[in-house]
This record gives structure tokens, sequence and C-alpha cells, in this order.
């Protein structure tokens, strides 16, 4: 199977044609001999399909079918949106509700909720993804026996409960092909899930949507435990990853373990490191065991002055989620000491100190849209227009480079246009220059992966 690209701009020349064949780039030149399947690429820039280094697929599907908080400052709003999703289904029916926060409504428990939605099953997750919290109604259908560690029955709430509720639930999973489509249209061509959920069954569903061109982009998959590749590639196997939850940090030498293990199993290690605190203890614990390329802090929400020679000494790629300054930026602004507010969402103090970044969205949790990600680590400003840590703003090329990167080495092997490469290519409509004074996934013409359009 061959296709030809005309008129691209690639890697800053213009007027290029490029022939793909057999999944991989064949050629690139002028005036190249015509074939059958051809594609005007208008001038465009042809540069590699991005790469969302850290995403929570189920989590972005199931979004999908739920009621989400946005826009929902207080407690009447919350009140009125859980009003209009009861309203909209039977009485006994699940509702699942996306994204709180203690700004809404406080401290929620299963006796508010009682009085918000008497006659459905509901649950309400925190905006963390770390926390649920259920009704009466929803914890009775649950059913007795077998609590999860993390499981409060009086107050209805559940930490890092998921898998646990998933088998309870027994709901059939949210389908992933709107998901595979919607990250085509912002030229998505790969993909890290990052949940630590992942079992083989799991790893199974999203191998099968993969393979059924459902979900088109190349995975590479998280898993807190043990994980097998599969052998026709349908997935590839990343690191182990490492939760960590401030309410209640683990034990150093249990860390530590647990990065011997993930060793054991040839992998690296990725941490889940949202405060000071976290950050504090990974260092530690990477101190301790031992550390290198590959290994990778996710999120880095707060680094310490401090602590930034400790991570480009340990060799630690920080897995930054820019989108996070635009969408929670007012809420970080009230909560976090105006000193510290640099510290939040690092990229150009890392960059220029040597440590390897990669950029990323953590959807469902914000924005799936990599160039809004890279249009906020520009501008580092709130929804509400806050400037925060604009010290940590890099020029749009750069911010685009953090999602250029080979899924298996994100912030160390950006991956190029070049004969020889596989043909997973963003066709964008104009130079990328252009595209960058006003970065948009609107300017996202064509996403090929493996050399076919999807
Ligand atoms: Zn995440």
């Amino acid at each position: 199977m061959t296709l030809t690209i005309r008129n691209v701009e690639v890697e800053g020349r213009a007027g290029l044609d490029v022939r793909i064949a057999d999944g991989r780039i064949a050629q690139i030149g002028r005036r190249l001999a015509a074939c059958a399947d051809e594609i005007d690429g208008r001038g465009g820039a042809l540069i590699p399909g991005l790469c969302d280094h850290h995403i929570h697929l189920f989590g972005l599907a199931a979004r999908a079918d739920s009621v989400t908080l946005e826009g929902v400052a207080t407690a009447s709003r919350f009140a009125a949106r859980i009003a209009a999703a009861t309203a909209a289904k039977p009485a006994g029916a699940w509702v699942r509700v996306l994204g709180y926060h203690e700004t809404m409504a406080g401290e929620l428990t299963r006796e508010a909720l009682d009085r918000l939605a008497p006659r459905h099953r509901l649950r309400v997750q925190h905006q963390t993804g770390s926390l649920w919290v259920l009704n009466s109604l929803a914890l009775a259908a649950l059913g007795e026996g077998d609590d999860p560690p993390g499981l409060e029955r009086a107050t209805g709430r559940i930490w890092r409960g998921d898998a646990w509720l998933r088998t309870r639930i027994g709901a059939a999973p949210p389908p992933l092909r709107p998901v595979g489509a919607r990250l085509a249209r912002y030229g998505v061509t790969a993909l890290t899930d990052a949940s630590v959920t992942t079992d083989a069954d799991a790893a199974g569903r999203l191998a099968q949507a993969h393979r059924a061109g459902a979900l088109p982009q190349r995975l590479t998959l998280m898993s807190g435990g043990p994980l097998d590749a599969p052998p026709d590639g349908a997935f590839a196997v990343g690191p182990v990853k490492v939760l960590l939850d401030d309410h209640a940090l683990i034990d150093l030498d249990d860390f530590a373990g647990r990065i011997a293990g993930a060793r054991a199993q040839g992998r690296r290690v990725a941490v889940h490191c949202v405060t000071a605190a976290e950050l504090a203890l990974s260092l530690a614990a990477f101190g301790l065991a031992g550390a290198g390329p590959g290994d990778r802090i996710e999120h880095g929400g707060v680094i310490p002055p401090d602590a930034i020679g400790e991570l480009r000494a340990l060799g630690l790629t920080v897995v930054t989620q820019s989108a996070f300054i635009h969408e929670r930026g007012d809420r970080y602004a009230a909560g976090v000491a105006a000193e510290d507010l640099p510290d939040l969402y690092r990229c150009a103090s890392l960059l220029a100190a040597g440590v390897p970044v990669a950029g990323s969205s953590d959807a469902p949790y914000a924005t799936p849209d990599p160039w809004l990600g890279i249009a906020a680590a520009v501008e580092r400003r709130s929804a509400g227009g806050l400037a925060i840590g604009v010290g940590e703003a890099v020029d749009a090329a750069t911010a685009l480079d953090l999602y250029l990167d080979d899924p298996a080495a994100p912030g160390r092997a950006r991956r190029r246009v070049a004969a020889g490469e596989p043909a997973d290519l963003c066709l964008l409509d104009a130079p990328l220059r252009e595209v960058l004074a006003t970065p948009s996934s609107e300017r996202v013409a064509a996403t090929l992966i493996a050399g076919r359009p999807v």
C-alpha cells in the first residue's frame, strides 16, 4: 500500500512530497513520481503524530456517558445539576457524576447525597479521580462483604476503589471508538495509558479495540501489577505505575521494594506526584532503589526549586500537564501560598536544568486536546485570566515538542519525519510557524497511523 502526500512543509522545508509505503516513510523529495493514492497537502506542515504520554482511556470513554460539573461553583448549582441528571433517568438507575471539588458544596457524605438523590443510585467522583462518594442506594446495590480498604460505608466514601466498583456495578464498559476518533482529530497517533488499575482483562479490551480499529493509536500501557505484551504488538508494556496519596503516603522501604519489583519485571517506574511531599518521598525512594532513563514523575504538580537538581541527577523525566494551569489555575491560586505558585507544573526551568519533560493530558481529568495543552504551556494563564508561573512559559515550538517524543522515551527521543520512520503523521493546514502562532486542533487536516488516514 503506497500513498503520496503532495506539497507539504517538512522540518521547515516547503514544497516537498512524502511517499509512504508499507506503513513507513519511503521517500521525501520534490515532484515525486505519481502514485495511485495521493493527498494534497496544500503547503501545510507535516509533523510526527502527537503522543499523549499520560491518559486514562476508560475514564475518558466513561466521561461521555456521565454528568460533569463544569461551571458549577456553588452548592445550589451542584444540587441543580444532580436534580437535572436524576430527572433524566428512571428511579433506581445509576447516575455517575464527575469532577467534584469541596469548593462546590463542602465535604460530601452519603447523607448529603441521599438528600439530593433519594431515588437513584448516585456516585460522585472527586476531581482528582482518587475518591468516589456514594449515596445509600448506591452502597446497598454494591452488596456486603469483601470491602476494599479504601471503603468507608458510614460516609459513603471509597478511595481508589475503581476496580472494585467496576466488578460490583458490572456495567458494560463504555465504547472506545469515540475516544479513538476524537484523539485522531487532534492529530494524536500514540497514547500511554497511565491507569494503575490496568490488569490483563482491561489490557485485553484495549488491545481488542486497537485490533478492531476502534482505537487506532499505538498503545503503551502502564499497570500496577505484572502485565504481558501480546505477541501481535497491539500494545507495548510501559512502566509500573506507583500511586501515592498524601493522606496515606507509603513507607520508604515499601516504595523502594516496589521499584525493585518493577526492575524484576524489566520495567521502569512512573510515580504519581502531585504534591511536594509526594515528590520528596519519590526522590528518596529513587535515591535508595536507583533510577535511570525511562523512570518518570507523573504530573510534577509542585516542584520546589531545590528538587530540580535531584530530578536531573536521578535522570527522571517529568510528564507534565500544562492544561491544568488553565483549567484549575484559579483554584490553585486560591489554595496555594503565593510564593509557591511558581512551583506549579513547571516546564521552562526543568528544560533549562536538563530535566527531560514530556507533555500529556491526564484526560479525563483535563482536556484530551493536546493543542489546548500547548496553548496553556505558552500562556500560563488560568481560565479566569491569572498569570501563574510565567517564568515556566515556553514557546509554542518547544511546547509542541513535548508531544512528539517516542512513547518509550518521553522527553528523550524526539520522533522525526524522515525516510525509514513509521508513517505516524499529523498534517496541518498551514506552515508550522503559522499554526504555532495560534495553536488549535482545528488546524489538523489529516492524521495517519502506519500510513493509513484515520
Ligand atoms: Zn493520571
